[in-house]
């Protein structure tokens, strides 16, 4: 068989589940030759990467031969070896984040700490809000208030009901031609919504029927599936851990867009927008400019970086 390229789907630390154009899957195995050139990271070929692969002279077994550079990746913390990092999923192109108004409802400290992250690596992120056929009046004003705040950020925010299978089409529309991270709490309707675009998914049962992944150990971060001819989804079951905790606190408010274009006017240029006098974000907030959730999660995500390096220094 001669070199051809493939997107891996899965991987389980030893074995690399690989789908070629045609949709035909192989389940493929790294060389050792291949060296962990990135520093710090604990896998050398993740969910979503670009790779080339060909039978292994003599054995018959598919391996991986190459690996195409990453246009973007997402990591979280090795669980086992603290300072290196596990690639979760590469090539992203945006993220749809579920939420849900009521059943349950799905707090903005959730949906701006998983803006931040996004931001920290330039995945756009549109908001879906599905259960929109439990919607009760008085969850109406929450919903306006996410209207409200979320589009004028860059993030669009799209109603649905999986259940009832209205808005489908334009998630379908959304998810063409590209690859999606999709997120959410769990319960929010995840399986729901993915299965009701393409039922032949069967979204979690499929993960452990396929007959090569009976018995084997697996450490599945992330899996892609192929949605639809053209759309690719990446569904990462352990999401909180998408939350890095990179971000170093001065550099935080850069990832809040409204007040990115602001930061240059406070006073001192290390502002993190406390108590700091002359500071126009805290301004912004008083004069309703900014929205106050935004601001509260922006100091508890702050407080929770604060923390976090603070124990790393010692
Ligand atoms: P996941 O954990 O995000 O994958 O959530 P599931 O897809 O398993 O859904 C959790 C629960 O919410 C299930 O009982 C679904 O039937 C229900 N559910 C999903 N979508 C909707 C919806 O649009 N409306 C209502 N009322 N229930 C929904
Ligand atoms: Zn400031």
């Amino acid at each position: 068989m001669p070199d051809v390229k493939g997107r891996v789907l899965q991987t389980t630390g030893s074995w690399y589940v690989v789908e070629t154009p045609s949709g035909q899957t192989f389940q493929c195995r790294l060389p050792g030759r291949f060296k962990l050139e990135e520093t710090k990271t604990t896998n050398p070929i993740a969910v979503g990467d670009h790779v080339t692969i060909n039978t292994e002279t003599g054995s018959g077994e598919m391996v991986i031969e190459d690996i195409e550079p990453r246009k973007n990746y997402i990591v979280r913390q090795s669980p086992r070896q603290k300072h290196y990092k596990h690639i979760i999923a590469a090539n992203i192109d945006q993220a749809l984040l579920i939420v849900t108004v009521s059943q349950p409802r799905t707090s903005l400290g959730f949906i701006d700490r998983f803006l931040v992250a996004a931001e920290s690596y330039h995945i756009p992120v549109t908001i879906l809000v599905n259960k929109m056929d439990v919607l009760r009046e008085k969850d109406r004003e929450k919903l306006n208030e996410m209207m409200e705040i979320y589009p004028a950020l860059g993030y669009p925010v799209i109603t649905a009901s999986a259940e009832k299978r209205v808005g489908l089409e334009d998630v379908s529309a959304l998810l063409k031609g590209k690859t999606t991270l999709v997120s959410g709490h769990s319960g929010v309707g995840k399986s729901t919504l993915i299965n009701a675009i393409n039922p032949d998914l069967n979204l979690r049962t499929k993960k452990i029927s396929s007959k090569w992944e009976k018995g084997m150990h697996t450490t599945t971060f992330a899996t892609m599936y192929r949605l639809a001819e053209d759309a690719y989804i990446i569904d990462t079951p352990g999401i909180k851990e998408f939350f890095v905790i990179e971000i170093e606190p001065s550099e935080l408010s850069g990832y809040f867009p409204e007040m990115r274009e602001k930061l240059t006017a406070c006073q001192y240029n290390n502002c993190l927008h406390f108590t700091e006098p002359g500071c126009v974000v805290k301004a912004a907030v008083e004069n309703g400019e900014i929205a106050y959730s935004r601001y509260e999660n922006y100091l508890n995500i702050l407080e929770n970086l604060q923390s976090v390096n603070y124990w790393e220094r010692l």
